[in-house]
């Protein structure tokens, strides 16, 4: 079977000439493959020795240098350009055990940083990106794959606050495996983050975004560039609405309805109206259809001593909001910089959007109209904007005092 080595440049040391040092490389079991890109944790380590050979020596072989355990071995030789006589050229060769001996192996070389992400220029602004901020506030199955969305389109900065543990009934929509039941979520995402884009800031929060936590959830709001909030809980979701407001800084909601039948995305701009509140006040009965996907969600709407079944939809219904989010999440963030994304404004200026998976029984969506029917009417499968006042007597954003004073005559 072939083998391969990869190696990120930086763990070349041209400074080690004529000396060796070990460096353990990462292995896919049975398969031959090694690899070193990061310092991140290795979860199946191979031993590896690399030997910095002098310019006028001869390329060494493999079996004169390095420790007894190895697996890998790497040979560099560094000599000067003959063409410039200032850059140095690294001539490689890599070598894996086999059958007792060392057999030559294919070997890349690579510039992480520079490669990581050079496929995206030209098509996304990743160096304006790298400087922005994200606080996700819940990292269940939209929020786990939004910030692989982020993350792959070259955000680099994190704050990521989930109290719960990975379940293995969460494995069939989360962007977690089997592996990593049992993991604090927030523990996978700076894990998965990190394979992603080994320069990121990850920084994680084990704990409930509740009232216990208000202060250090408004303090993540101000100091973060977005605020992107999954959470199931109502507690979490009205409290980040709150600190938004009061912040005046910009989130999205995002939540799947009923077994994701559909699914919402609502903005709230700069902590401006329409806020969160307004919708649920608005639109109260569509606030309420909310996915029961755990134990947590299905508690806070159980109303007797009966209980609420957990009926989570599928990862495929759930996808198409998470997207939306990470499309709307990008706009924002590159929010009055020149993009060539700049023409999605129009398409994205109104706070609320609803998206339908299938007809449901006894919902709006049971009566829409196929697909190919009157494209101005709504759909399944489209993206509905919905536009709505805000309420002048929200709460959260208005002046809830005077809505009092009105309705019932009290005087100031
Ligand atoms: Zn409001």
């Amino acid at each position: 079977m072939n083998s391969m080595i990869t190696i990120a440049s930086n763990y070349i040391d041209p400074k080690k000439r004529g000396g060796e040092y070990n460096l353990t490389f990462h292995t896919i079991p049975h398969e031959k493959v090694y690899s070193r890109l990061s310092d991140d944790p290795i979860p199946h380590p191979a031993t590896g020795s690399i030997k910095i050979a002098a310019t006028s020596e001869e390329i060494p072989d493999p079996t004169s240098f390095g420790e007894d355990g190895d697996q890998v071995r790497l040979v560099v030789q560094i000599q000067e350009s003959p063409s410039t006589k200032t850059k140095e050229v690294f001539i490689t060769k890599g070598y894996v055990r086999d059958d007792g001996g060392w057999r030559e192996s294919p070997l890349q070389v690579i510039h992480v940083s520079g490669e990581l992400h050079s496929r995206l220029d030209g098509l996304i602004e990743t160096d304006i990106l790298s400087d922005q901020s994200v606080f996700f506030v819940g990292f269940g199955s939209v929020g786990s794959t939004i910030v692989r969305f982020l993350v792959q389109s070259g955000v680099k900065r994190f704050h990521i606050m989930d109290h719960d543990r990975i379940e293995l009934c969460n494995i069939a929509r989360h962007e977690a495996r089997l592996r990593d039941v049992g993991r604090l979520k927030v523990d996978f995402a700076e894990e998965d983050i990190r394979q992603k884009n080994p320069e990121a800031e990850v920084h994680t929060w084990p704990v409930k975004s509740d009232e216990k936590n208000l202060e250090l959830c408004r303090r993540l709001i101000r100091e973060n560039t977005l605020t992107i909030c999954t959470a199931d809980s109502r507690t979490c979701r009205d409290l980040t609405n709150y600190n938004l407001i009061k912040e005046g800084k910009t989130g999205i909601f995002a939540g799947c309805r009923r077994r994701a039948y559909g699914g919402m995305v609502m903005i709230v701009r700069s902590g401006r109206p329409p806020c969160y509140n307004c919708y649920t006040h608005t639109l109260p009965d569509e606030a309420k259809d909310r996915e029961i996907a755990n134990a947590e969600a299905a508690e806070e709407i159980q109303y007797s001593d009966r209980p609420v079944p957990i009926e989570p939809g599928l990862s495929l219904d759930i996808d198409p909001i998470s997207q939306f989010t990470g499309k709307l999440a990008l706009q924002e963030l590159l929010r009055n910089k020149p993009t060539t994304l700049r023409s999605l404004d129009e398409d994205l200026s109104d706070p609320l959007y609803f998206w339908y998976n299938r007809r449901e029984n006894g919902e709006d969506s049971e009566r829409f109209q196929p697909l190919s029917a009157d494209p101005d009417d709504v759909h399944i499968l489209r993206w509905i904007p919905v536009q709505f006042d805000p309420n002048p007597h929200c709460p959260t954003c208005g002046d809830y005092l005077a809505y009092m004073k009105k309705i019932y005559g009290l005087n100031p």
